[in-house]
This record gives structure tokens, C-alpha cells and sequence, in this order.
């Protein structure tokens, strides 16, 4: 599998920068996960929407989905045909709203102890803890496996969540000088951490806008040789 980093920050993006969203390829698969502010031109320089094969958003935050109107635009004006599949929590709010709203999205409410299938990928949800209802996903195909944490906080379900895995995708949001146990995000040094808990390599993503990628990259290598912060743009074989 590939994994592409269309937007890395979160709240909000930075200049010429983007909130979270990714793109994960497979032989056969294009999977869109997360799709927050700025992501979806950085989609069209990799893919044409109407090769989109699902998406997934792992909670309802606007930095986590702000594209999806107007990649319900691009999709309107598209080739394509049928209605893209959009896994998400079924957490009742005004964005869910305006989601069931665009004609473009299937809609499929996120079961925890579910196997789901999309061409050669395998997937399943872990919830995770967060102000909202939020899911870390799980991804394989073949011999190799992906998960995503989306935003959380350090919490038990993690380990099941990385189990397997080869590459893990983490929510490291806050330096250690600027985290408290109350923020809902991990820290970039508990992100880190995460590799502890399985054989394979973190990536740091959803980092805090008004840090610069060196004192990021600072912190990351003062606990782990393997894991990187995310670079928008870059693309990780997995
Ligand atoms: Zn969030």
C-alpha cells in the first residue's frame, strides 16, 4: 500500500498548508481518509475524484471534513456515476446533517466489532476518545497493514487498534511544553510512544499549526529513531 499526506495540521491550516486528510492506495483501492480544509486540490494532484473508492472520516470535526462539500461539487460535475461510500460515526450533529444532505455520499454508520470490505482492502474500527464520538481505523491488504488514530487521547483501545501493524498514522498535536492531560489530543512525545506497543513505524500528523517541523522532528527523535513527522505531499510505502 501507499500512503500520501494531503493535509497534516490541525485546528486550522497554516499558509499553504492543510488540515487532515490522506490518501491510501492499494493495487486495486484509492481510499480517502479524513478530507479536512485544502486537501481536496492535493487529492486532484494525485487521483481524479471519480477513481475516489471510499472514504472514511473518523469523527466529525471540521478539520477533519471541511472538503467534503466541495468534493461533493467535484463529484457532481464528475464522470462518475454511482454514490462513493462514506464510513463515519453516527454522531448526531449539523455536519452529519449537511453530510446526509449531498447525493454524491452513501452514507455507512461505523460498527466497532465489524469486518468491512472494499476491493482488496479489509478494514475495522476502534473507537477511540475524543470529544466526539471518534474512530481509529484499521486497514490491510495482503501481508500488509495500516491504522490511523484519528484525534485522541491515550486510551486502552489503542493496542488493538496497532496491533499488526505495520505503519501507524498517530494524532501527535501538542509539543510537550504546550500539552496538559485535559487537551484531547496525544502529545507528540505519546505519539511516539506508540511504537511500543507494535513492531512497526509511527508517522506524527495533526500537529498544531504554529509549529515548525523542526522542533516537531526534535521531540520525535528524542524518544524514536524509526518514527517521522508527517510531510505534506510525501508519499509512505507501507
Ligand atoms: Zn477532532
Amino acid at each position: 500500500m501507499k500512503l500520501t499526506i494531503l493535509g497534516k495540521y490541525g485546528p486550522f491550516p497554516p499558509v499553504n498548508g492543510a488540515t487532515s486528510g490522506y490518501l491510501l492506495q492499494s493495487d486495486n483501492a484509492n481510499a480517502v481518509i479524513d478530507c479536512g480544509s485544502g486537501t481536496l486540490n492535493r487529492l486532484k494532484g494525485k487521483i481524479k475524484v471519480e477513481d475516489i473508492d471510499f472514504i472514511v472520516l473518523s469523527h466529525l470535526h471540521f478539520d477533519h471534513i471541511s472538503d467534503m462539500g466541495v468534493l461533493s461539487y467535484a463529484l457532481a460535475f464528475s464522470k462518475k456515476k454511482e454514490k462513493v461510500n462514506v464510513y463515519l460515526p453516527a454522531f448526531e450533529c449539523k455536519a452529519l446533517e449537511t453530510l446526509k444532505s449531498m447525493a454524491e455520499f452513501n452514507l455507512i454508520f461505523i460498527e466497532e466489532n465489524k469486518v468491512y470490505y472494499e476491493k482488496d482492502l479489509e478494514f475495522s474500527f476502534y473507537k477511540m476518545t475524543h470529544p466526539v464520538l471518534s474512530y481509529g481505523v484499521k486497514i490491510s491488504s495482503g501481508e500488509k497493514t495500516f491504522a490511523y488514530t484519528g484525534d485522541t487521547t491515550v486510551n486502552c483501545n489503542i493496542r488493538n487498534l496497532v496491533s499488526n501493524a505495520n505503519v501507524v498514522l498517530c494524532d501527535g498535536a501538542f509539543l510537550q511544553e504546550d500539552y496538559l492531560e485535559t487537551k484531547p489530543h496525544m502529545s507528540v512525545i505519546q505519539a511516539v510512544e506508540v511504537e511500543k506497543l507494535f513492531g512497526g513505524k509511527v508517522i506524527v500528523t495533526h500537529v498544531g499549526e504554529g509549529y515548525k517541523d523542526s522542533q516537531v522532528e526534535s521531540e520525535i527523535k528524542s524518544v524514536s529513531q524509526t518514527a517521522e513527522l508527517a510531510i505534506e505531499g510525501k508519499t509512505y510505502s507501507i
